[in-house]
């Protein structure tokens, strides 16, 4: 049993502050603070979303939703796909530096980036 004391709720309060600080700090600089994924589809940028937030990103490609990524806990995992191999679905979840997950059939790339680099150049493919 654990139980959740203040201090516990002060931390994540803490930590919570800290990946929104990163995140608002990374936007406004363009720099890299802070971890993210960067989800292409067919190589054009998708959408870019920070790991320390947990959430459900649906990928869609014609406005059909063809991919769902979840990110959580520092990790961000592809929970659902409607590709035939389903082989992206079956890849570990992503949390380090230029990990990826790869659907082949949708051309959609999941890819850390900003995991503690600095000077990492943004446009890079
Ligand atoms: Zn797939």
């Amino acid at each position: 049993m654990r139980k959740l004391g203040k201090r516990d709720v002060m931390l994540m309060m803490v930590l919570l502050f800290f990946c929104f600080a990163a995140f608002l700090i990374r936007k406004l600089a363009g720099g890299t603070e802070g971890a993210y994924v960067l989800v292409t589809v067919d190589g054009e940028i998708f959408g870019e979303y920070p790991l320390c937030e947990e959430r459900e990103i649906p990928i869609k490609i014609a406005g059909e939703t063809v991919n769902r990524l979840k990110i959580g806990g520092g990790a961000a995992d592809m929970i659902w796909a409607d590709c035939p191999d389903k082989l992206c679905v079956r890849q570990k979840p992503v949390s380090k530096e230029n990990e990826t997950i790869v659907c082949l059939p949708h051309r959609v790339v999941i890819t850390v980036e900003g995991a503690a680099e600095n000077g990492f150049d943004s446009i890079a493919r």
